[in-house]
């Protein structure tokens, strides 16, 4: 067969050159990599072989094999899982498909300094590339279950690799690096002492569901190490992990560590999550939850086609990924597990969208992650301002949507407020400010702050005192439409109808104030309403200006001004 030599794209040459010169400090970390992949694989293959019964796979023993060898200075990691046809290999090994991680690229070019490099290298998970922190030369070795022929390929990781057709491969993937030359000072390194790679296993894979197994190193390996001579006999392999599911050990079990871990296994991110949730619901439809919520939001969260991260386990069996019938797409961001006792395994995406147990669960995981949420902003302030920080503005589409939960979303929003330049406000402590008198919660909604602090609109406000939030992401122009209500108090905009600030004395003055204005200024009003009545409804006096001489409003239903550009942005 011949031997075809690819260009790697640019953006994963970039990526390889990194991680050549080994710009992480824990190169441990590449084993936790391979070992997730093969995990993936074997789940992908478990999957398909109860999907389809003319697959021919055999799935009888599936696990993963470390091994590796002292003279020639290799580590292997295999799997007989799901494999890769040829164009797979191309496809998923030669590119970067991610997008997260291309725009990290750009962005990590554009970090001025080296400090500011590191930060943002801690946020990404690079994956089967890892390799090249440790090894000069990487093979992989893989034939897809249910074909015939397998493929390898080969890279020093330096812009090219090769790729050729096999005959006869085992079934799965089995990826060989060549590790380089040890450094003399640093024998913390050694990955191919079973100790190591023991340790490394049950630090970062021990909950992996799949045996992970080595042989232990020989006698040979051993006299090798003391210099001692030795019978050269196999030894037989040993399970490294636990493979204990997480979510089903009881909670003073299992340590922050294992569950970040897991956290990493699952979400491909490489920041600690900033809070786990559990949830065991007992009774007739059993399930376990495992939650997280991230501590930063990933670059695709708007994006279409941005994937749930919620994994679907029954009894303990992967099911699927990004299973999107357990969470509202509002909470999108919320990563982790939920094993329910009783489905089948069978089920498809299509079934759980209609499943009335599923439907149940979904509720109550909504629930409890806005539980759990307003538990943070009590315990922990600091914390609740990251989550807002990064979750706020897809959390507020929940007001769009789940009517169920409007309240609760509404208690655990924060608002940009005049009362301060810096401090977000949540409605709660809107709401203990409110002046005697003061109906309604009151906000503007616009670009930007100072753009909303510029409108005449705020003029009275200012004036008088009176606290208004300034509402400056899209989504806020149309969930404010329906008026909600925080606590019995309207949010209203500052833009719409009549403006009535003060005491109940104070209000019935300006009304008869503006009456006795009014008729005093008729004639004026009704020819300025006639001459523009191309372009507005009415010309009234205002009590809401202190400074500019007019302004436009809009009745308490009109649409504001920004949605109707939205609107006419849209053709509509
Ligand atoms: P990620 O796991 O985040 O997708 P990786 O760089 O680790 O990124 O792997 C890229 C892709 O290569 C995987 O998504 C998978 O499709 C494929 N892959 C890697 N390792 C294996 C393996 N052992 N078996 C099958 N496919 C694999
Ligand atoms: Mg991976």
């Amino acid at each position: 067969m011949p031997t075809e030599t690819f260009e790697f794209q640019v953006e994963a040459r970039q990526l390889l050159q990194m991680m050549i010169h080994s710009i992480y400090s824990n190169k441990d970390v590449f084993l936790r990599e391979l070992v997730s992949n093969a995990s993936d694989a074997l789940d992908k293959l478990r999957l398909e072989a109860l999907r389809d019964d003319s697959l021919g796979a055999d799935v009888s023993d599936l696990h993963i094999d470390i091994e590796t060898d002292k003279q020639a200075r290799t580590l292997t990691v295999r799997d007989n899982g799901i494999g890769m046809s040829h164009d797979e290999v191309v496809q998923l090994i030669g590119t970067i498909a991610n997008s997260g991680t291309a725009k990290f690229l750009r962005e990590l070019k554009e970090a001025e300094d080296s400090a500011a490099a590191e930060g943002l290298i801690g946020q990404f998970g690079v994956g089967f590339y890892s390799s090249f922190m440790v090894a000069d030369e990487v093979t992989l070795l893989t034939r897809r279950a249910g074909e015939s022929q397998g493929t390898r390929w080969t890279s020093t990781g330096e812009g090219t690799y090769t790729i050729e057709t096999v005959d006869s491969a085992p079934q799965g993937t089995s990826v060989t690096l060549r590790l380089k030359p040890e450094d003399a000072d640093d024998r913390l390194y050694d990955y191919t002492s079973s100790w190591k790679i023991r340790e490394i296993v049950k630090r970062y894979s021990d909950f992996i569901t799949w045996p992970v197994r080595m042989a232990p190193e020989t006698a040979a390996d051993d006299a090798a190490d003391s210099g001692a001579a030795a019978d050269d006999a196999p030894r037989e392999p040993e399970t490294l992990n636990s493979m204990k599911a997480l979510w089903a050990r009881s909670r003073d079990e299992v340590t922050d560590d294992e569950y970040h871990e897991l956290y990493k296994h699952i979400s491909h991110d490489w920041i600690a999550p900033l809070e786990t949730i559990r949830l065991q619901a007992e009774g007739t439809f059993e399930y376990q939850a495992l939650l997280f919520i991230p501590s930063h939001a990933p670059q695709d969260l708007f994006m279409q086609g941005y994937k749930r991260g919620i994994q679907l386990y029954v009894k303990r069996v992967f099911i699927m990924d990004d299973c999107e019938a357990l969470m509202p797409p509002y909470l999108r961001f919320v990563k982790g597990v939920v094993d329910a006792q009783d489905l089948s395994l069978n089920v498809s995406r299509e079934i759980l969208q209609q499943d009335r147990q599923i439907q149940l669960m979904h509720r109550r995981l909504a629930k409890k992650v806005l539980s759990t949420v307003k538990d943070m902003m009590s315990a922990d302030p600091e914390r609740y301002a990251t989550f807002w920080r990064e979750f706020g503005r897809v959390l507020k589409e929940g007001l769009l949507s789940d009517f169920e939960n409007r309240d609760a979303i509404l208690g655990v929003a924060s608002f940009a407020t005049t009362h301060d330049k810096d401090e977000p406000t949540t409605l709660r402590q809107y709401v203990e400010r409110m002046k005697d008198g003061q109906e309604h919660i009151y906000y503007l909604t616009g670009e930007s702050r100072q753009a909303i602090e510029n409108s005449p609109h705020m003029e009275a406000f200012r004036a008088k005192g009176v606290e208004v939030l300034l509402l400056t992401d899209p989504v806020d122009e149309v969930w404010v439409e329906a008026e909600p209500e925080f606590d019995g108090k309207k949010l209203r905009s500052v833009a719409k109808g009549e403006v009535d600030l003060g005491t109940e004395a104070e209000k019935k003055e300006a009304a008869t104030e503006r009456e006795n204005r009014q008729q005093e200024y008729a004639d004026l009003l009704a020819w300025m309403t006639d001459r523009l009545s191309e372009t507005v409804k009415e010309v009234r006096l205002s009590s809401r200006l202190t400074v500019s001489p007019a302004c436009i409003v809009s009745d308490t239903h009109d649409v504001t001004p920004a949605l109707e550009n939205m609107y006419r942005a849209m053709g509509q």
